[in-house]
């Protein structure tokens, strides 16, 4: 069946998970690839910095594992922003991934809507996005094109509005499961929560037929076969720090066979700094600072990452020219 002449050799899936990790597989097969996401301090560090009521933290988790998981995929520098903008209690959400591994992420929302939400029992993703559109920009750089594909949201998830991504623009046939929970933990120093998410993508890509070589399996058989396993995977096993990335692909994959790639590792990092704070206040015109001054001070706090720097108003002054 294989080519003989190309030695794949196979080994048992890794036992061993690791958090905050991407790693791509292929199951050739079935004309299928995808990648695992995997995140454990990462989205922790992110949702824990905003202290955003839960829903709205459990959605920007899931937002940050589609950023990780379609960025990551970018063999370019520069930067990968996922940007949902919606008429629901979360307005918007802005996920930043910039090669190869940095990835922050910030939203925002009206309290009152998303209490009321809440009270209300209907707090699910849809619920809490409304409609509106989710927007993906690949950013190579000033003098680079800016790549943007819009796709509409209309009262679904983010599963749903990427499903509807790659079908009308990239018309890739595509299956998308995100997943972020808090887990508790209790040992001596009392409970503690942390975040984790994962998700799985799986895309079906098959070869342009070569000259009279038919196709062994009908296309749809194939596709249909890779998205009913997708879609049993389970929460648990997208988040379950015991089940291995490796463990979770073969599972589902280990009869038409499955062989994964080097995997990436991810870091949550902001670029914002105490220099490019400063810049962009002495690019406000005089008035604008003035009007920032609060007890003798300007005060700016990184919407991204909650940094908080302080000046006083003399350090921020322009340059008179
Ligand atoms: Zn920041």
């Amino acid at each position: 069946m294989s080519n003989p002449e190309i030695a794949i050799p196979s080994r048992a899936p890794s036992a061993t998970s690791a958090d905050d990790t991407v790693m791509p597989f292929e199951v050739a097969a079935l004309d299928l690839r995808g990648r695992v996401v995997r995140l454990g301090p990462v989205v922790d560090r992110i949702l824990s910095a905003h202290a955003y009521p839960q829903p709205v933290a459990k959605l920007l988790g899931e937002a940050v594992v589609l950023t990780v998981m379609l960025g990551s995929a970018l063999k370019i520098d520069g930067r990968f922003i996922l940007q949902t903008q919606t008429d629901g209690p979360v307005r918007m959400l802005v996920v930043d991934f910039t090669a190869p591994d940095k990835v922050r992420a910030c939203a925002r929302f009206d309290k009152d809507r998303v209490a009321a939400a809440i009270a209300a029992g209907k707090a699910d993703a849809g619920a809490l996005l409304g409609k509106g559109h989710l927007a993906m920009t690949i950013d190579q750089g000033a003098d680079m094109n800016r790549y943007q594909g819009l796709v509409a949201l209309e009262g679904g998830s983010l599963e749903d509005a990427a499903h509807e991504y790659f079908h009308r623009s990239e018309q890739i046939p595509t299956r998308v499961r995100l997943a972020v929970a808090e887990e508790l933990r209790v040992g001596e120093g009392g409970a503690s929560h942390s975040w984790r998410a994962g998700g799985i993508l799986l895309q079906f890509l098959p070869k342009a037929p070569e000259g009279t070589a038919p196709h062994a399996l009908p296309e749809d058989d194939a596709w249909v076969e890779g998205r009913a396993l997708v879609s049993t995977v389970e929460d648990v096993e997208l988040i379950d720090p015991e089940l291995s990335s490796e463990r979770l692909v073969y599972r589902l994959f280990h009869e038409p066979g499955v062989r994964v790639f080097r995997g990436s590792e991810v870091r949550a990092e902001c670029s914002c700094s105490r220099d490019s704070v400063e810049a962009m206040l002495k690019s406000f015109s005089q008035d604008d600072r003035d009007h920032m001054v609060e007890d003798g001070k300007i005060s700016v706090t990184c919407e991204f990452c909650s940094a908080n720097y302080v000046f006083a108003p003399g350090e921020v002054e322009a340059k008179a020219d």
